[in-house]
């Protein structure tokens, strides 16, 4: 319940969840506690209302701390000054104050939330979890289709190389993409690297077993065989013969 009385930290309770999800469950039942009676509503689970507004309480929290005068600006009717490096994001307030990143979609038809996603900083642990989640849940995707994901909803502050970095640190993908160690090659042996005739020198192989009839047609007897391989050494010709 910490956060629901410190107006003016940033959430500690974000630095002991290891999970975006598990995150946001938390503060949903914080947030129902806050609001209802907690012997009245402990049974029942949660509801995606309730999550969507634990998660607006999270994102409204975290911004209010990491973007102050971004928000202080825009609710002044201000221009952002010069320094700060958002000015190309067309940021403003929307109606539940949250931060959100405008864009060239005002007139699509594609929910509000993908039209102006919201504004989180990339230096709090809220920006790894989140990246994390998308990245888990869409079966580790690259950089690009996860941030491509994540942007359906939030908007990261010098999103792409953070979200490199986060990914850089996953071990499923880092033991997927591994490169295996190379063999030193031991030298050629002197049979493969002297000038000699055809055949003269050959290297001999085996493959098989495989069965054949000595008779076509309906002949039932079938007679087990190998097939033996010679490789000549010098041309790499190469001379097969049936050995039963
Ligand atoms: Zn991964």
């Amino acid at each position: 319940m910490c956060f629901l009385v410190q107006n003016n930290e940033i959430l500690p309770i974000i630095d002991k969840c290891s999970s975006f999800l598990k995150l946001q469950g938390v503060l949903a039942w914080c947030v129902r506690f806050k609001e209802k009676n907690p012997l009245q509503i402990t049974t029942r689970n949660l509801t995606v209302a309730e999550l969507s507004t634990a998660l607006l309480c999270l994102v409204r929290k975290v911004q209010s701390v990491y973007f102050t005068t971004e928000i202080w600006c825009i609710e002044r009717g201000q221009q952002l000054p010069d320094s700060i490096n958002l000015l190309t994001l067309s940021l403003f307030l929307d109606k539940r104050k949250i931060l959100c990143v405008g864009g060239r979609l005002r007139h699509s038809n594609l929910p509000a939330e993908r039209k102006d996603p919201m504004l989180i900083p990339n230096n709090h642990l809220i920006c790894d979890l989140t990246i994390k989640h998308y990245h888990f849940s869409y079966l580790h995707t690259g950089a690009e289709a996860t941030l491509a994901n994540i942007r359906t909803k939030f908007w990261i502050v010098n999103g792409r190389s953070k979200v490199k970095r986060v990914i850089k640190q996953c071990i499923k993908c880092l033991k997927v993409s591994a490169k295996g160690k190379n063999q030193m090659m031991a030298d050629l042996l002197i049979a493969r690297v002297s000038i000699a005739g055809v055949f003269n020198r050959v290297g001999l192989d085996f493959c098989g077993p495989f069965l054949i009839k000595l008779i076509p047609g309906r002949a039932k007897k079938v007679y087990k065989c190998y097939i033996c391989i010679f490789v000549c050494f010098v041309v790499r010709a190469t001379h097969l013969e049936i050995v039963t």
